[in-house]
């Protein structure tokens, strides 16, 4: 049967987060999370029934040869949590051989051990931490299945968060990429950097959402 992807939105506009950010990207929305994080930024988009375009494979592939033709070669799955669509590992399969590096954020409350195939996106995931209010859904097993490719994004809203997130990277080890993350607004860059000076986190990297800052942190389809 035909796979019915719940479609939020789709624009091009840069990454704002992951290895690639500032590069443009054709952006896919899916409605529905798992999750209901305290500060999310597109509760909007949270419940499966928001308002959503009903599309099949065969059309987000269209969509996506069309930003082909204009010079895109990124698409970033985005949500809500984009894994929970069915049929997302062959949407996923489809955009590769269409010749795009995709890339899929995804929330750490999904298992990613049947998307470690062949044709595998590259991972931007988040670690909840307890300003959240989400971290009891974390799946810890997801961290070693991270490669050098992927990331592993530790989103800061407090002090409580970033010592959460220093024990998570010492007790986990991720071989991925690591970065912390704050939360607009709820704590200031600079004290992340300060805490990853206390700390001696050299291997890991302060990531600003470029979004916020390009545009108003309200702003949608950019
Ligand atoms: S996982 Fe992401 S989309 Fe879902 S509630 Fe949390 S921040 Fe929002």
């Amino acid at each position: 049967m035909e796979k019915i992807f719940s479609l939020a939105e789709h624009f091009i506009s840069i990454n704002g987060e992951g290895q690639h950010a500032g590069e443009l990207a054709l952006f896919l929305r899916f409605t529905g999370c798992n999750l209901r994080c305290s500060w999310c930024d597109t509760m909007w988009a949270n419940e499966k029934n928001a308002p959503h375009t009903e599309v099949t494979i065969p059309q987000l592939i269209g969509i996506a040869r069309d930003a082909y033709d204009r010079g895109i070669r990124n698409v970033t799955l985005t949500g809500g949590e984009p894994l929970l669509q069915e049929g997302i590992g062959e949407l996923i399969s489809g955009l590769i051989t269409t010749g795009f590096r995709v890339e899929a954020e995804t929330n750490g409350a999904v298992p990613l051990e049947k998307f470690m195939v062949k044709d595998r996106p590259v991972f931007t995931m988040d670690y909840k931490l307890p300003s959240s209010g989400m971290e009891g859904h974390m799946i810890k097993e997801n961290i070693p299945l991270l490669e050098s490719d992927d990331t592993l994004k530790l989103v800061c809203g407090s002090e409580e968060d970033l010592l959460r997130a220093y024990e998570v990277i010492t007790e986990e080890k991720p071989a991925c990429r690591v970065y912390l993350s704050p939360v607009f607004g709820s704590i200031e860059p600079a004290r992340i950097v300060e805490f990853m000076k206390e700390k001696g986190l050299g291997g890991v990297r302060l990531q600003l959402q470029l979004h916020k800052f390009i545009w108003d942190p309200q702003e949608r389809g950019v």
